[in-house]
């Protein structure tokens, strides 16, 4: 019988994905087989791209890494691994100010599922203060923000805040 492939996923609202979160999920896809960016469909935050946008934006960011997926979920994140067959969560650790909130729900996580590990990640320090807000209103006020997303994303930013 072969080995059973070892797979993560990666949860989160992504809107938009930036360098941070490609940092994280690069370095984890390595450790792994394979890994899942599942971008979350019911996020509290009122996002400005749909979950399709969202999804489409990641895949192009990450088209040339070939163990990297995207999809989508609803629900429970664990609910979502076991579905998938992911036996581990990935997510990034910027400041001690995501610890908490991040400790929060690994616990609950782990409440829910035994089986499922959270596993955690500091980004590169160059993207240790970057987030999806940050480069919305960057962009949305006419700054640069080559330097902290991929092309398509400056791209789609452009097109939602000319309108
Ligand atoms: P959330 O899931 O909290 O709605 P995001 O979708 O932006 O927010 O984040 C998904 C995951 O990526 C979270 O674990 C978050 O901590 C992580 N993350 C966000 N920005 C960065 C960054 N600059 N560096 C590393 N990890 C990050």
């Amino acid at each position: 019988m072969g080995e059973k492939v070892k797979k993560i996923i990666y949860p989160g609202t992504f809107d938009p994905i930036h360098n941070g979160h490609i940092d994280i999920a690069i370095r984890a896809s390595k450790l792994f087989d394979s890994l899942e960016f599942v971008v979350a469909k019911n996020s509290e935050k009122m996002p400005l791209f749909s979950v399709q946008k969202r999804i489409k934006m990641i895949e192009e960011s990450i088209k040339d890494i070939n163990n990297i997926k995207v999809s989508s979920f609803g629900g429970l994140v664990v609910d979502h691994a076991v579905k998938i067959e992911a036996s581990a969560i990935i997510r990034g650790l910027r400041h001690v100010s995501d610890f908490e909130f991040e400790f929060q729900m690994a616990m609950m996580n782990f409440h829910l599922n035994k089986n499922i590990t959270s596993i955690f990640m500091m980004p590169d320090e160059k993207y240790i203060h970057l987030n999806s807000s940050v480069v919305k209103d960057v962009s949305k006020n006419g700054g640069d923000i080559s330097d902290f997303v991929p092309k398509c994303v400056k791209k789609e930013l452009f097109i939602k805040y000319s309108k």
